[in-house]
């Protein structure tokens, strides 16, 4: 579980694994691709290499 702010909602949402579309793995960290209950899509940052 994992929580981002959704613009549409307007609040802090609580996400899932199967709200989850593709995660990809950059030197910056890694970027995990969602769509939010409403049908808003973001990216949630993660995972920064220390
Ligand atoms: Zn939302």
């Amino acid at each position: 579980m994992f929580s981002i702010e959704c613009p549409q909602h307007g609040t802090t949402v609580l996400l899932g694994l199967s709200d989850i579309r593709q995660i990809e793995n950059t030197s910056a960290g890694i970027h995990v691709h969602y769509e939010c209950s409403c049908g808003h899509k973001g990216v949630w940052l993660t995972g920064r290499s220390r």
